[in-house]
């Protein structure tokens, strides 16, 4: 008799084993998007871009200030007090791509500088927005970004290495 039932196992659990498992609860929606990409169809991303990357969530960063349209985070490496980088959510290389964002974009952009400057008290003792545009001016991450720097009394240039501004081509 207990062989019996042995053997029975032996055959049916296998067989058991193979079926799929049940849904253990509903999987959510594939398509789900953010509001602000579906408020904007014109969104799109660069797969390889780390500031694409923070803007959807996939990479760290201190955020400051975000709307549907910029985000506002500390630069990695701050070369003053202040350093912080406003970025259209929307990929573009540079200001050179410029007239690929909607106006409301561009103006957004200028916003936030504005309110991340007051926002971090700059606006009583001055601050400088700089966008580094294409190879000439040393740009290294190609997705437009705005730096705001301020907190102290800036240099000539606090973006470019001292020394490489100049530099041939
Ligand atoms: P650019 O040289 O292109 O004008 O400035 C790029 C800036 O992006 C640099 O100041 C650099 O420190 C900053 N940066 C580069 N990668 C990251 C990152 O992954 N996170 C943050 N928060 N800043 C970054
Ligand atoms: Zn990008």
């Amino acid at each position: 008799m207990a062989a019996k039932a042995l053997l029975t196992a032996l055959i049916f659990l296998p067989l058991l084993a193979c079926q799929k498992p049940q849904a253990v609860a509903s999987a959510p929606a594939q398509s789900a998007q953010p509001a602000w990409v579906l408020a904007h169809p014109e969104y799109h991303a660069h797969k390889d871009c780390i500031f694409c990357k923070i803007v959807a969530g996939v990479a760290p960063s201190k955020k400051v200030y975000e709307d549907d349209r910029v985000v506002a985070f500390w630069d990695i490496a701050p070369r003053a007090p202040i350093h912080i980088l406003v970025i259209p959510k929307q990929h573009i290389r540079s200001l050179d791509e410029l007239e690929q964002l909607p106006v409301a974009t561009r103006a957004a952009l200028l916003d936030a500088c504005f309110k991340v400057a007051k926002e971090f008290h700059l606006t009583e003792r001055g601050f400088r927005v700089i966008a580094n545009t294409g190879a000439d001016a040393n740009q290294t991450v190609p997705h437009l970004h705005f730096h705001v720097v301020g907190g102290e009394r800036l240099l000539e240039d606090p973006i470019t290495i001292p020394g490489k501004a100049s530099a041939p081509r």
